[in-house]
């Protein structure tokens, strides 16, 4: 103990110095008991110097991870390097509340820190110090960065009327199942379908109407797909579903349950009730089918037989 104070003398001076920094500065002896505890410290833990001091501190922060920190401590004591805590892999060590004004959404104060040996002049390691760095503005800046990015991409990819995959996403995933149904074959099927006369539904009850009708008419889509089917709209009043694992036939009695659901619906616009009909094609992705676009062309060219046939069908392509 002796000697222990002595060092601590001899860093006196420097840590006089880092008492006013904006840092969290402890020294730790090997048995965790706390021997610094700078302003920083004390002005966030409401600890006072003199009360921490040869506190342990697991026992003063019960919340501290005790296995996880003597796994870094003692790196720092026996091979004499560095160690440190980052705030993405944990957010922080010591539970300060936060109080800055500017990032007022973090509850808590985001934290880095670096743990370092101080040896004596015999060069043993006799204490450790712990450096907090507040990086709470840096990691709710950071953090609200990457929510804006996955707003973003989500909206890069959605179709603002619908919420379904927009044109570009869906034939992006498409492209995906083309190439995959390539090394496993597993039965893919492809369906599109078309709203039946919709120019006249626009012309007799407005646009605004019209667009109703479409957004009624992906939530049935949706209501009718299973969770991993990918769904989206291809045009104006066109959608398209991948089906994964399903095959023509399957995808036909998929295709049927949506035809009858949306003949069943009516759909309520201010003051008109609309019913209307889809008609749509089926294509199960065979290794003849070259490519992605040829995939979706046949699929279409079973949605126009569908026209062809009276409308408010399911055909099957045939090849
Ligand atoms: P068919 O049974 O042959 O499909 O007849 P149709 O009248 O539905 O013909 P078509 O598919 O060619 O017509 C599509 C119409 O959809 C034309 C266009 O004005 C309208 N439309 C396209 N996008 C939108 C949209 O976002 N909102 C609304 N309200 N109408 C749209
Ligand atoms: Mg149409
Ligand atoms: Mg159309």
């Amino acid at each position: 103990m002796e000697t222990n104070i002595e060092q601590l003398r001899e860093f006196h001076w420097m840590i006089d110095m880092l008492q006013n920094i904006d840092a969290g500065l402890i020294v730790l002896n090997p048995e965790n008991e706390i021997q610094v505890w700078n302003s920083f410290m004390e002005n966030h833990s409401g600890f006072l110097a003199h009360k921490t001091k040869g506190k342990n501190l697991f026992e003063l922060f019960p919340d501290i991870p005790v296995d996880w920190f003597q796994h870094k401590v003692e790196s720092v004591f026996q091979l004499h390097t560095r160690a440190f805590s980052i705030w993405e892999q944990r957010p922080y060590i010591f539970k300060f509340k936060n109080y800055r004004p500017i990032t007022g959404t973090a509850e808590y104060m985001y934290q880095n820190i670096s743990i370092f040996p101080i040896t004596a002049t015999t060069g043993e390691v006799t204490n450790i110090c712990i450096i907090v760095y507040d990086v709470t503005d840096i990691a709710t800046g950071s953090l609200a960065l990457e929510k804006a990015n996955q707003k973003l991409e989500f909206l890069s990819r959605t179709d603002k009327l619908t919420g379904l995959n927009n044109r570009g996403y869906w034939q992006e995933r498409q492209e995906e199942e083309f190439a995959k149904f390539k090394r496993y074959s597993e039965p893919t099927s492809l369906v599109i379908f078309d709203i039946d006369h919709f120019k006249k539904v626009n012309d007799t009850y407005g646009h605004q109407t019209g667009d109703e009708v479409i957004r009624e008419c992906a939530q049935t889509l949706l209501s009718c797909a299973r969770d991993i089917d990918v769904c989206g709209r291809y045009g104006g009043e066109e959608f398209v579903v991948l089906l994964n694992n399903t095959d023509a036939k399957g995808a036909f009695t998929f295709a049927e349950r949506l035809r009858t659901s949306i003949a069943k619906l009516s759909v309520n616009y201010e003051q008109y009730t609309v019913q209307f009909t889809i008609s749509l094609g089926i294509c199960e992705l065979t290794k003849a089918i070259s490519s992605a676009k040829q995939w979706l062309e046949l699929a279409d060219q079973g949605l126009y037989k569908s026209k062809e046939g009276g409308r408010n069908k399911t055909t099957i392509f045939n090849q």
